[in-house]
């Protein structure tokens, strides 16, 4: 069995940032709240409860007047609240996710609806659509022409796989092109997400089983699954317990590791040597 991890693996610049960012925070503030967990992985928020930081799920379970905000961002609306109740603000929200926050304000500003191609449940998709006001939706299936205005600006959750996310522009303008005055496209998938997606898909193709580790509530990470399991044989677990060795039996060869933007090392770390020792 040969056991090889992709070349972007893991958390990423933005995870990495956030944590940083509210690791300090707690150092220097002591026991602080975040906005819902800060990345969708369990055993990074049992961490940063060690350190004192814990969840909050809305702005009433305060503690303290001081909230997080996570890597995923909120909309102006929570801002806004916040402030108007006097809560001091540690912002941990992603660059490439502001960067979608303010393509959104744009199009809105500018007469747009606002189309975020991505999950309508999903927290950074929330802040998104907060910006784009009632001119936004959220949808992975092209919405009717009667929900949307002579112009259109699509903008993408930054988790999604662009050939998902060509599809979708290509489907949309088949279907509606004819009937709309303009049409913007916002290319708002992180690099880091690209550069994940490529990395993971270039493993996949050389490898007989891939593994992919991380949270099931991780959008990243269940797209780097969708992705894989297109090539090869492909498992999403959250640990290294969840290996069943039968998944291996008859496949000699190369075993693919990929995991989620918000999976820490410790956990891919024990995935390897729980593959070593199968050996
Ligand atoms: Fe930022 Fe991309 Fe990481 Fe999300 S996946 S936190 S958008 S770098």
């Amino acid at each position: 069995m040969r056991i090889e991890k992709a070349a972007e693996i893991g958390f990423c610049t933005g995870v990495r940032r956030a944590i940083d960012m509210i690791e300090k925070a707690a150092g220097e503030m002591g026991p602080l709240q975040t906005l819902g967990p800060i990345v969708h992985n369990q055993q990074v928020v049992d961490k940063l409860a060690s350190c004192g930081v814990t969840v909050a799920d809305s702005l009433d379970q305060l503690k303290r007047d001081i909230l997080c905000i996570s890597s995923h961002g909120v909309g102006p609306q929570v801002i806004d609240e916040a402030e108007s109740r006097g809560i001091k603000i540690i912002d941990t929200t992603c660059p490439f996710v502001r960067r979608a926050q303010g393509a959104a304000k744009k199009l809105a500003n500018a007469g747009f609806s606002v189309v975020v191609f991505g999950d309508e449940n999903h927290r950074e998709v929330q802040g998104v659509l907060g910006y784009a006001g009632e001119k936004g939706l959220a949808t992975v299936k092209v919405p009717p022409f009667s929900k949307l205005s002579p112009r259109v600006g699509i903008l993408s959750q930054t988790t999604q796989s662009f050939p998902a996310f060509h599809s979708f522009v290509s489907s949309f303008i088949q279907k509606h092109l004819e009937r709309i005055a303009e049409l913007r496209v916002v290319n708002t998938i992180c690099d880091a997400t690209r550069k994940h997606q490529e990395a993971a898909l270039e493993l996949a193709k050389r490898s007989d089983v891939m593994l992919v580790v991380g949270s099931r509530g991780s959008a990243n990470t269940k797209r780097l699954a969708e992705l894989c399991s297109v090539v090869v044989d492909t498992h999403h677990i959250e640990t290294a317990r969840e290996i069943d060795p039968s998944w291996f039996t008859g496949k000699d060869g190369h075993i693919g590791i990929t995991a989620g933007a918000s999976t820490p090392d410790e956990v891919i770390d024990e995935v390897v040597s729980r593959l070593d020792g199968m050996k």
